[in-house]
């Protein structure tokens, strides 16, 4: 056991946004110390493996506007560690041409002038060559769109925090928050007291919010990440200017698959479905349900004719979601110096520098530079248990 020791704020969780947001604090000089419970790298979070989306390609314009400052913030990141972390590759998005859900995003990145082009039925395959577009389906790029190099990226933000003087300590299991003025947070290798702690443990959140007698309603679900050969090498590769796709719904499902073009794994096309079965965090494996996939296979075999419509690989990733799928950055209801960034419900990467800086400021109690009333907890009012 290491004697107590003090720091301005303690961050918990060195996923992608525990790392950002520690990476925020101590460019603010704060005394910061980064807990991870495994040793990193891991893969038994969300934010491992190698590749995310980034995008504008939203309903909500509120996201749209946070991806304005958060794309400037990705580029100042490559700079300043002189490492690539994004390949623009556009975004493909599909489905059904007079759905509100695509309407939505045709509208909100026409108004925010994101530059986008616009397919048809007659136009699609000449652009978009081995995809069928379904009968009555829109289609449009929206072109800065791209892949964020996942694994590189904690890296990185990692080691730029360390160069700020950060302290990252993993293998150290958070097992104690016991709030007040300084906050007293128990690991499974010391006692740390800090001004501000901000929790940022994705699926495993509400076990930590059960020491300050919240719950939020977080539902932990595990994700089969599919990759699918392609029949002949290259056809979808990330070379050949084949984008990442969004299809909002189709005759399959009402929820949403993604892909990324081949690129991470030779030959293979990672597609997956938006959902997946409840899990305990620490079960993650024994979730076997396979619906998902089922789903994902009728609609490569219809959809992309190039792909072998049987996956070639199934790897894990958890996603913690929200009644909405709204992200939470907040304060503690009771304790103002404990900050929560939770509930990222499988589409938080790519905010990662924002959320970091939101979550930053909030921990310094300073004027959020974005409006959070999306994302506050008492939109959850009625569904937030006191733990006691
Ligand atoms: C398959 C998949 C595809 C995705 N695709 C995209 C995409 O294309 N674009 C996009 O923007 N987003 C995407 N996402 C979502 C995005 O990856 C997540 O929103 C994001 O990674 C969440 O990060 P986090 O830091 O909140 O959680 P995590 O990465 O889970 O980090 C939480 C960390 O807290 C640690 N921890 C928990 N409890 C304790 C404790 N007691 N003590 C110490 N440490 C603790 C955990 O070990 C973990 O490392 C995807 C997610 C998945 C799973």
């Amino acid at each position: 056991m290491r004697a107590e020791e003090e720091f301005d704020c303690v961050v918990i969780g060195a996923g992608v946004q525990g790392s950002f947001t520690a990476y925020q604090l101590a460019k603010h000089n704060r005394k910061t110390l980064l807990l991870e419970q495994f040793l990193l790298p891991h893969s038994r979070g969300s934010s491992h493996g190698q590749t995310r989306i980034i995008r504008k390609a939203y309903q909500q314009e509120f996201y749209v506007q946070m991806m304005e400052e958060c794309f400037k913030m990705w580029t100042q990141l490559e700079k300043e560690a002189g490492v690539k972390l994004y390949r623009q590759t556009g975004l493909l998005v599909m489905g059904p041409e007079k759905s509100e859900p695509y309407q939505l995003i045709k509208n909100t990145l026409q108004k925010h002038k994101v530059p986008t082009v616009v397919l048809t039925q007659d136009n699609f395959n000449q652009h978009i060559p081995n995809v069928r577009l379904a009968e009555g389906d829109g289609a449009l790029v929206e072109i800065p769109a791209g892949v964020l190099y996942a694994d590189r990226v904690l890296r990185t933000v990692q080691e730029q925090f360390q160069k700020q003087g950060g302290v990252i300590r993993d293998n150290e299991k958070v097992t104690d928050i016991k709030p007040g003025p300084l906050v007293t947070v128990s690991t499974s290798a010391g006692v740390y007291r800090a001004k501000s702690v901000v929790i940022t443990a994705g699926p495993w959140t509400n076990t930590l919010l059960a020491h300050t007698a919240l719950q939020l309603p977080l539902e932990v679900v595990k994700i089969n990440v599919c990759y699918w050969k392609e029949k002949v090498p290259g056809t979808y590769h990330v070379k050949q200017h084949f984008p990442c796709f969004i299809q909002t719904e189709c005759e399959e499902t009402k929820e949403h698959i993604y892909g990324l073009p081949a690129n991470e794994y030779p030959g293979m096309v990672k597609i997956c479905y938006h959902t997946g079965g409840k899990t305990d965090p620490d079960q993650r494996d024994q979730q076997r349900d396979r619906s998902d996939i089922d789903i994902l296979q009728r609609y490569i075999a219809r959809s992309i004719p190039g792909l072998i419509p049987e996956p070639a690989v199934v790897e894990s990733c958890m996603y913690t979601l929200t009644p909405d799928h709204d992200f939470v950055l907040d304060c503690h209801p009771t304790y103002n110096n404990i900050i929560i960034g939770a509930g990222f419900s499988g589409h938080g990467f790519k905010f990662g520098p924002i959320i970091g800086k939101l979550l930053c400021e909030l921990s310094l109690g300073e004027v959020p530079s974005f409006d959070l009333s999306p994302f506050r907890i008492r939109r959850f009012q009625a569904n937030t248990k006191s733990a006691l």
